[in-house]
């Protein structure tokens, strides 16, 4: 019985993963989600997050859904200072979207803690948080609703010169000003359908007007021809250059550029490095490495198949 109740939440919860973090919306249903599972909603924090100054830190954090007896995460320790990127390697059911799940605290660890600043994420107002938290998925949350609704959704009150700024900075523009009515087409369920790589790029708009300051990318590109996917990635570079960003990688290109890629097995941080520095180990990041590309025939555009999820 309980099961039947909560298995449909889950899947609720797993397309509010791919929306924004930042808007009521998705934190009224993610704390209906969590009072539907009788976990507390743990204390909604007093201070009003406004600027990041030194960095994101993952303290000894260990993580267990809710009604599961696993540790999906297991004393996983990282720092990101400010303006760096973190990709996170490993393979599937390895606990990379879980890790990232936990910044705008769709969840809360069960042990160890994450800090902003050095202050616990549970001590801030959490909408205030995920304000400037943007989250950039494969399977991204569109609405029933205009392509520019769509855009400004993170921040209704961005100008239409804002929007289209975006649209073009996410190479979406060229396709949306094709559309029917343009940027008044309405899209979704009753509107036009668009392809993995246009939502992706409307997905990208968004996450500019909203402007966040930590960004989540989960980039995989499985599903993109290869001019989409060109198109895609130039827009991901552009919006986490300078932002602090944790990034779910599967391009070797991203992996690449990181100022530190963590690999995850099973739960834990098995290696942390630059690209360079873990090849150079000669472990568990060079073995999936070398399996991955050694002899791969299109060199232009890797991925790391075997680490995505
Ligand atoms: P990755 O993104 O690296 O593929 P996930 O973080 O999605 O890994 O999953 C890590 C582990 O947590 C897996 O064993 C997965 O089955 C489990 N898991 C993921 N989501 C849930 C959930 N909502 N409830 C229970 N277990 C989950
Ligand atoms: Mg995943």
């Amino acid at each position: 019985l309980v099961l039947l109740r909560v298995l449909p939440l889950i899947s609720q919860l797993n397309s509010i993963r791919s929306s924004f973090a930042s808007t009521a919306t998705s934190v009224d249903m993610v704390s209906e989600f969590l009072s539907f599972t009788n976990k507390p909603f743990m204390g909604n924090g007093e201070l009003t997050y406004t600027k990041l100054e030194k960095g994101v830190s993952f303290n000894s954090l260990s993580f267990k859904y809710p009604g599961h007896e696993k540790l999906v995460l297991q004393d996983v320790t990282l720092d990101l200072p400010r303006g760096q990127t973190l990709a996170l390697v490993g393979g599937s059911g390895a606990g990379k979207s879980t890790l990232a799940d936990l910044l705008p605290r769709f969840y809360d660890p069960i042990a160890g803690s994450i800090t902003i600043d050095g202050k616990d994420l549970r001590e801030f107002d959490v909408i205030s948080l995920r304000k400037r938290m943007g989250i950039v998925s494969q399977d991204t949350f569109l609405f029933n609703d205009s392509v520019r609704n769509n855009i400004s959704y993170g921040r209704p009150e961005a100008s239409e010169e804002e929007i289209i700024a975006a649209a073009k900075q996410a190479n979406a523009y060229e396709f949306i000003i094709k559309l029917p009515q343009g940027f008044d087409t309405l899209i979704g369920d009753r509107g036009v359908m668009l392809s993995g790589g246009q939502r992706q790029r409307l997905a990208i708009a968004r996450a500019l007007v909203q402007n966040p300051e930590i960004l989540i990318l989960d980039e995989a590109t499985s599903a993109l021809d290869t001019v989409s996917e060109r198109l895609v990635q130039s827009a991901l570079d552009d919006l986490s250059r300078d932002r602090t960003t944790v990034v779910i990688a599967h391009r070797l290109s991203t992996v690449q550029k990181a100022d530190q890629i963590a690999v995850l097995d099973h739960g834990k941080v098995v290696e942390t490095g630059t690209h360079e520095e873990l090849l150079e180990k000669g472990g568990f990041y060079s073995r999936l490495y070398s399996m991955q590309f050694a002899d791969r025939p299109d060199k232009n555009s890797p991925r790391l198949k075997i680490l995505s999820a």
